[in-house]
This record gives structure tokens, C-alpha cells and sequence, in this order.
């Protein structure tokens, strides 16, 4: 008979084979076969890998030592596995006539050496073998429990990074977004900020995050972050950061079914989470005309990550190009992707936004040293709508299918506003 302190010893030899099973993807449950003071077989579970479902621990051990043996009868052995055998290996044990089964953790699910059932128990089916339970039971059970708390994490965080759809959402297809001509930029995601609901955003962040300017371009309705794609290189190249994102509704953002989700309160907290979670700091504020309320309440709200502002193209709307026009169309594959532009989502006219552009004059013109205001705004190409109330803008004239299209901005009025915000 083997004294205690034996078996605790072969049972870590046991414990490292089941340690290699869990490095290699496996359950980690390990054994060893003893016989005369030496291991004669060694077995970690494999069925995963090795596609053999009774490829459990005490198989693949048992198996060795009769090979190394010579004999598939392994009479004055002891099989030392980390976990309580299952009815299978319970059998394949009586059946090598091994001496005893020691083992580590219990198993309340499948044991078939005590949990469920107690084959060593059966006189009909065993004559000899002797079993010794919870040798290094706490250490066996610790190694499982790791184990499985470590899958579960990788199970959240992979689910987390799949962003379920939620049912009452839509998702663009990927393949309208194929091969866009100049928007080469990896798309980014994310769907467990508190004000997204479990809805995918999308949005572009490119440059460096210690860069000395970040432009934070919001697009208006009908178009998304591709409006912007003349202007990012340059800011880019000038070696700022980019952020922009595809509101919910609009772009590759998921869109919900309902045109009610699209309040200016939904956006602007999906825009302060964004500020948050991407520490956005040194902004400028780049907002396509309609898009101009929502975006300078942010600015307001987060007063110390704001430069500037720079407002472009409030009109006068146009019919799109056909290149255009299937870039533009792409987010929007049928009727019940248009909820955001159904509801009005960004262009607004409403008396919250009203209130929101009155307040942001004051504030973006409150100017010099103890005022909250930034204090510096540029307004370029025909966007005059924050000095002149709105009262000059040409109405938007309505497509079928989006609404108002504003041309996209070229390069040069990047340029002039690099030249204009960069720290001197
Ligand atoms: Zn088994």
C-alpha cells in the first residue's frame, strides 16, 4: 500500500499533464499510470484536438502504459487521475484490472466512482480494484474552475466584439460598402457605451491620440463619415487625429427600425460617450451645416476638449453625381433603413435645436481669457447658418429616397483649416 504523501506526488505528475491539456484548448483533466515507483503512461485529456471523444485522460494514459508495458492487462498499477472518472473510463480501468484509481476532484455530473454511480462498487463488475478519493482535490478542482472561468471570459469578450444585432435594429450589409472609392480607413465599432443601447456604432479614428489637434467630424443627414473623405487626408498628413462617426441611422451604424429612437437627446449622449470613451481631447469641432446644433452642444457640455469649430456646407442642396449617388444610397438598401432620415434625425428644425444653436452663439462668440467659450470658429464654404440665425440658407431641396445632399468639401478648405486651428 502507498503511503499518502506517494500518491499527493504522482497526483502533481497527473496535475502537469492536465496543465498541458489546458494550454493546448482541453478540459484540463490529467493522469498518470504507476507501477513499482515509476510512471509507466501519461495521458492529458484530448478529445478536442484529437477528434476522438474517448480521448479522455485515463484512456490516453491507460493506452500508454500498455504500450510501454507490452500488456494490455495492467495488474499492479495505479491510475492517478485529477478529476473522477467517467462511467467510460471507469470500465476501461476494470477492464486493464488496474490496482487502484486514485483521483483528485469529485464530479457531480458524470463521477462513476461515487458522484452519479459507483461502478468500483459493483461486485459484479469488480473484484479488485480499490479507489482513493480527493487526493489534492482543492489544487485539481482550482485548475478546472480557472479553466472555465477563463473560457468564459473569452466567451463575452467575443461575443462582445461580434455586436449582436438587436431585433428591433437593422445592419447594412458589408458588401454595399465594397470598394468605396477614397475611404481606405479601418472601420471601429462599438456597441456596450450605455447610450447605444446594444446598437453597433461605427466611426473612424486615424492619427495619433497624443496628436496636438483631433477633428471631430459629424456629418448631417443623408450623408455619414464618407462626406468627410477629402478632408481626412489632410488633416491627417498634417499629423492630427481624426475621429468620425456614423451616427446612429446613417452609414455603417446599425439602424433601428423605429423613427422614433431619433431624438437630438439620444445623438447628442451617443456623442458625449463617444468624447468619453475615446478621450477625445484638443477638438476641433467639424460639423456638416445641419449637423452644426448637435455638434456645438457638445462643445458646450465639454467645454475643456474644444478648440474651435469649423462649419461647412449648409446648402444649397443638389442632385448628386451617380458615382455619388451609389456611395450616398449604400447605407440606405431599402425603405426600412431610412427610419433616421424619416424621422428628420440631425436636420432638424426643431425647437430643441433652435434653443441649442441660440446658446451656442453666445457661447462661440464669448471670447478672451475667463470665458468657457473656445472662442474660435471658422465658418467656411456657404456655412453661414450660426452667425446668420439660419435666415440666408437656401431651403434643402428633397431627394426621394434621402432628403436634402450637400456636395462633399474639397481638400483646400482642409488645408485653410489646418492652417487656421494649427497651434503656432
Ligand atoms: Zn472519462
Amino acid at each position: 500500500m502507498e503511503s499518502l504523501s506517494n500518491d499527493q506526488a504522482w497526483m502533481r505528475e497527473a496535475l502537469a499533464q492536465a496543465r498541458a491539456a489546458a494550454e493546448a484548448g482541453e478540459v484540463p483533466v490529467g493522469a498518470v499510470v504507476v507501477r513499482d515507483g515509476i510512471i509507466v503512461g501519461r495521458g492529458g485529456n484530448a478529445p478536442v484536438g484529437s477528434l476522438d471523444p474517448t480521448a479522455h485522460a485515463e484512456i490516453n494514459a491507460l493506452r500508454d502504459a500498455a504500450r510501454q508495458l507490452g500488456n494490455y492487462r495492467l495488474d499492479d498499477c495505479t491510475l492517478y487521475v485529477t478529476l473522477e472518472p467517467c462511467a467510460m473510463c471507469s470500465g476501461a480501468a476494470l477492464h486493464a484490472r488496474v490496482a487502484r484509481v486514485v483521483y483528485g476532484a469529485a464530479e457531480p455530473k458524470t463521477g462513476a466512482a461515487g458522484s452519479v454511480l459507483d461502478l468500483f462498487a459493483e461486485p459484479r463488475l469488480n473484484h479488485h480494484t480499490q479507489i482513493v478519493r480527493g487526493v489534492l482535490a482543492d489544487e485539481c478542482s482550482a485548475l478546472l474552475a480557472q479553466f472555465f472561468q477563463q473560457r468564459r471570459r473569452q466567451n463575452q469578450a467575443a461575443a462582445k466584439a461580434a455586436h449582436p444585432l438587436r431585433d428591433d435594429a437593422l445592419r447594412t450589409p458589408d458588401a454595399r460598402f465594397a470598394e468605396l472609392p477614397g475611404y481606405p480607413w479601418a472601420p471601429r465599432y462599438a456597441s456596450d457605451w450605455p447610450s447605444l443601447q446594444g446598437l453597433r456604432l461605427h466611426y473612424l479614428d486615424e492619427g495619433p491620440v497624443d496628436a496636438p489637434l483631433t477633428w471631430l467630424c459629424l456629418h448631417g443627414a443623408p450623408v455619414w463619415s464618407y462626406w468627410f473623405r477629402h478632408q481626412l487626408p489632410v488633416f491627417l498628413a498634417a499629423g492630427h487625429r481624426v475621429v468620425a462617426p456614423d451616427l446612429i441611422g446613417f452609414g455603417k451604424s446599425d439602424k433601428p427600425k423605429k423613427a422614433g429612437f431619433h431624438s437630438l437627446e439620444t445623438h447628442r449622449q451617443i456623442l458625449l460617450d463617444l468624447l468619453q470613451q475615446c478621450d477625445l481631447q484638443r477638438c476641433v469641432l467639424v460639423v456638416q451645416g445641419a449637423a452644426a446644433p448637435l455638434g456645438l452642444s457638445l462643445a458646450q457640455a465639454e467645454p475643456a476638449r474644444f478648440i474651435g469649430g469649423l462649419l461647412l456646407g449648409t446648402g444649397p442642396a443638389r442632385k448628386p453625381a451617380a458615382e455619388e449617388a451609389r456611395v450616398y444610397d449604400a447605407p440606405f438598401p431599402d425603405a426600412g433603413h431610412r427610419a433616421a432620415l424619416r424621422a428628420g434625425a440631425v436636420t432638424g428644425g426643431s425647437a430643441q435645436e433652435a434653443a441649442w444653436l441660440g446658446a451656442a452663439r453666445d457661447f462661440w462668440h464669448a471670447d478672451g481669457p475667463g470665458q468657457a467659450g473656445p472662442g474660435r470658429a471658422l465658418a467656411l464654404a456657404d456655412a453661414q447658418a450660426l452667425a446668420s440665425g439660419r435666415r440666408g440658407c437656401v431651403p434643402p431641396a428633397a431627394l426621394p429616397a434621402w432628403g436634402q445632399f450637400v456636395p462633399e468639401p474639397r481638400a483646400d478648405v482642409a488645408l485653410q483649416a489646418v492652417e487656421y486651428f494649427s497651434p503656432s
